[in-house]
This record gives C-alpha cells, sequence and structure tokens, in this order.
C-alpha cells in the first residue's frame, strides 16, 4: 500500500450489490430477489433490446467515438446543443472525468456525509480532498437530507468541486426548486456544481427541478444523468453530463476514446423513443413505493421519504445482521453502513410480488 499515492491508501472500495450468482452458490434457494441496485424491474425497452441484437454481429467494429447519435436524440429531447453533452460509461465514468479534471492535489469537493460512494472515490484518486457536509438532524430541514447551508460553509478556495445528488441516493431524499437554485446562485465562480440526476426520470412531485433549467445561468453546472435506472439499461453502461460548452469540451479533452460501447450506444438512442416503457417504469415505481411506505408503516418501521426507485428504512438497531439473514431468505437489500447510515437498509422498488416476497422475508427474519 505505500506504493499507492495517498489518495487511494484511504479508500474504501465501492460496494456492489451482491449479484444473484453468488448468493446461488451460498445457499439453496428456490427464488432469489435482488433488490439491491437500483436497478429497473421491468427490464430494460424491448426496443432497446431488439436493438441490441441487430448490432451484436458488429461487435468487431469500435463504437462511435463521438456518440454522434444518441447525443442528436438528447440533445433534441433535451433542448441542448450536442456540443454541451459528454457521455460516459454510466454516468460514475462522467462523475470521475469531473474529478480527474477539476480536482487535484490541494484542491477539494464538498459532498453531503451520506453522498453517493462515487464522490470520494473520484475525489480521492484525483488527489483531492473530500469535505463531507453533515446532513439535516431533522430539526431544520428535512432528517438525512442536504443541508446546503453547511455544504456552503465547507467551500473555500480551494474548492473547485461539490456533488448533489437529487435525489439523493441511498436517502432518496429531494431538494426543491427554490433551495437548490439558490445554493447554486450562492457558490463562489470557481466551484463546479455537479447536480447528480440519476433518478430524474422518476420524478413526480410539481417542485422536482430539473437543473437543467439553469446550465445558461451557471456556467460551472453539470448535470449528469443515466440509462441505467428508469432506461433499465444498467448492465450497457451509458450515462452523460450536460453543462455549457465550455465545461463540456474540457471533459472531451480528458475523456477515454470509446468509452462507451457500441450496444450501450444503440441501446440507450432506442430508448429514449420508447416513451411508452418509460411511462409504465415511472407507474410502476409510483406503485412499488406506496406499497414498501404502507409496508414499513404496518411495521413501525421508520422510513425515509424518497424520490428515486428505492427506500431507505430504519430498524432503530445494527442493520447487518438483518441483512444477512435477509440473504439467506433469498432477498437482497442493500446495507448503507458505508454511508454513515448503519441502522439503515435501502431496498429498491420492485415489482409487486417481489415486494411482499421482501415484507414477508423480513416478517420471518425480525420475528414478528
Ligand atoms: N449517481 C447516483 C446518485 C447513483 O445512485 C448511481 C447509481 N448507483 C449513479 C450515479 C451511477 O450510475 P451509473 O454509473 O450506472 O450511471
Amino acid at each position: 500500500t505505500t506504493l499507492a499515492v495517498p489518495g487511494i491508501r484511504g479508500l474504501t472500495p465501492y460496494q456492489p450489490g451482491k449479484p444473484i450468482g453468488e448468493l446461488e452458490r451460498e445457499f439453496a434457494l428456490e427464488r432469489i430477489v435482488k433488490l439491491a441496485s437500483n436497478e429497473n424491474p421491468l427490464g430494460a425497452s424491448p426496443k432497446a433490446l431488439e436493438v441490441v441484437r441487430r448490432i451484436l454481429g458488429a461487435s468487431h467494429l469500435y463504437p462511435d467515438g463521438n456518440g454522434f447519435e444518441l447525443k442528436a436524440a438528447l440533445a433534441q429531447k433535451l433542448g441542448v446543443e450536442p456540443a454541451q453533452i459528454v457521455l460516459g460509461n454510466g454516468s460514475n465514468d462522467v462523475l470521475d472525468l469531473v474529478a480527474r479534471v477539476f480536482l487535484a492535489p490541494g484542491r477539494n469537493a464538498v459532498y453531503s456525509e451520506h453522498a453517493f460512494a462515487v464522490y470520494p472515490i473520484a475525489t480521492q484518486t484525483a488527489g483531492a480532498t473530500g469535505k463531507p457536509a453533515p446532513a439535516h438532524d431533522g430539526s431544520r430541514g428535512p432528517r438525512f437530507g442536504h443541508d446546503l447551508q453547511a455544504m456552503l460553509e465547507r467551500v473555500d478556495p480551494d474548492t473547485r468541486v461539490v456533488f448533489i445528488a437529487n435525489p439523493n441516493n441511498p436517502t432518496g431524499t429531494l431538494l426543491g426548486r427554490c433551495e437548490l437554485h439558490s445554493f447554486l446562485a450562492a457558490l463562489p465562480e470557481h466551484v463546479i456544481a455537479v447536480v447528480d440526476e440519476a433518478y430524474f426520470e422518476y420524478a413526480n412531485s410539481p417542485d422536482h427541478p430539473n437543473a437543467l433549467d439553469w446550465l445558461e445561468e451557471f456556467p460551472g453546472l453539470i448535470v449528469t444523468r443515466t440509462f441505467s435506472k428508469a432506461y433499465g439499461l444498467a448492465g450497457l453502461r451509458v450515462g452523460y453530463a450536460v453543462s455549457g460548452r465550455e465545461v463540456a469540451d474540457l471533459l472531451n479533452r480528458a475523456r477515454q476514446p470509446f468509452n462507451v460501447n457500441a450496444l450501450g450506444l444503440a441501446a440507450a438512442t432506442a430508448a429514449l423513443e420508447d416513451t411508452g416503457f418509460l411511462e409504465a417504469t415511472v407507474q410502476a415505481n409510483d406503485a412499488g413505493l406506496r406499497r414498501l411506505e404502507a409496508g414499513f408503516r404496518k411495521r413501525c418501521l421508520d422510513f425515509i421519504p424518497s424520490a428515486g426507485n428505492f427506500l431507505s428504512f430504519d430498524l432503530g438497531r445494527p442493520a447487518a445482521p438483518v441483512f444477512d439473514a435477509l440473504l439467506r431468505e433469498g432477498v437482497i437489500v442493500r446495507p448503507v453502513g458505508n454511508y454513515g447510515l448503519p441502522n439503515h437498509l435501502r431496498v429498491t422498488v420492485g415489482t409487486t410480488e417481489e415486494i411482499d416476497i421482501f415484507f414477508a422475508a423480513l416478517d420471518r427474519v425480525l420475528g414478528s
């Protein structure tokens, strides 16, 4: 470890949701339900899958390194220029690009104490320092949600990036339009604001901001989105950033050639057109969220109201043993102790059947 640069030594590796195959090898289980990675329980758009099958035969060819078609389709849908879009191998790749371009030793990035795990990884890998800000304790704002005042107080002359996921993973908390806008307006000019909208498509509240509306007003704003969640293409790894042209140009200079694969590019382009699939996804998610909420209320378990396709619930005691016991029942959820929530577990909104299987397993585990 002494060979690694200091930022790497202090990192904890990203812990992905446990793969189904791993559980199959460990326990003899009839059915395994994975609600651990905020994947789409309806799968992917059939139209996207059809395109993937069609172009598999061209696997010997490099993908379009500039993602011309996908960028054109995105630009049209979002009302921006293709030159404002940077594609990534998932939005994680884009987050990493931002860190590589704007962070370095001596610089720092500010994010919430319950922020998405990739922010500290990208920050420290770039040799910069992460400055986590405490979240709301419930006295002034929604408990566990971003405390924007605390974040502003952490910004100093060496801060170059602020990361905000809206809604946030794993808390599901949402910042409203006015509060997020005032925060962006209060940031000094030397700070890049990343508004990570990985769960944007699930928005169902009138106060859900669309940070793209503010790109012209804030030249240092980067909005990131993904095809992994509502579009159901997590395995194909496509995400993107939208920003002003100048920032997009900088990101594209550092981007690896061919960072998005050919199947992902084609599938994402087709998925964008399948508005019916997206609507069905969002509707099913709303219904699933309500079902989860009702289930937790019935069991007198606290949960954090979520604007995403997942929900974190509070066991009131260390969650790790419950997580393990659920695994033995064939239900994979996500421990969030590494996100500063040791008593919570995060469950992805599954189908009605999956949610019922989850609660039945939880009841067996909790002995109620
Ligand atoms: N941002 C947030 C807030 C997320 O929850 C996730 C997925 N876990 C991502 C970014 C990254 O998703 P992907 O790389 O699949 O686009």
